[in-house]
């Protein structure tokens, strides 16, 4: 999901969507995935997880609920998966719906869509985004682990949310280029600039 998209979500509902990670403690127990990598799905389903938020804080504010806190924001197998901490039955069910949703929303783009399986992928996209995408999603979120995983070896700081935007954008710095480079084994480079002009 785009940044600003992502800050929109982190803006309105701080007490579900946690910004700033938990205090490192070396002996403790690994932060929860959510204040390290955020949404993790596409941006079709703004909308969608923002009309639950919506109604989630409405429930603890209102009604006395207790407060949801999101532990992890995911796309698996199509559809959405929101784990969180501290929900109800009632804001389970709401939560429940949500995700049975998103295998009706394209993931993309937000328009109806199909729960499909491309390449052995499983997706929510409509029918343009189903027909059209030369990338799966789901190929370029494995290579944004590889990559990101790669990239740590050799000290470069880079999540896998940013390596994937970088691949499904298509376009990325020649600094990143090199640093990928010398993540993968390579240690020269040359350049044939005969033909520049
Ligand atoms: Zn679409």
């Amino acid at each position: 999901m785009r940044d600003e998209l992502q800050k929109s979500l982190r803006d309105r509902y701080p007490l579900i969507f946690r910004s700033a990670l938990p205090p490192r403690d070396p002996c403790g127990p690994a932060p929860d995935p959510f204040p390290v990598w955020g949404f993790e799905c596409g941006d079709g389903w703004f909308d969608l997880l923002d009309a639950l938020a919506l109604n989630l804080q409405h429930a603890t504010t209102s009604a006395g609920a207790p407060q949801v806190v999101a532990v992890q924001v995911k796309e698996k197998f199509g559809v959405l998966r929101f784990y969180a901490d501290g929900a109800d039955d009632r804001q389970r069910a709401m939560i429940e719906l949500a995700e049975t949703m998103t295998g009706r929303i394209c993931e993309v783009c937000g328009n109806r869509g199909e729960l499909v399986s491309k390449n052995g992928w499983m997706m929510t996209h409509c029918a343009a985004h189903s027909a059209g995408s030369d990338e799966s999603p789901r190929r370029v979120e494995m290579l944004a682990s590889c990559g990101g995983l790669l990239l740590a070896d050799i000290g470069v700081s880079e999540t896998e949310r940013s390596v994937g935007n970088k691949l499904s954008r298509g376009s990325f710095s020649f600094a990143f280029y090199l640093q990928c480079m010398r993540a993968l084994g390579r240690t020269d480079f040359r350049v044939d600039l005969t033909d520049v002009t």
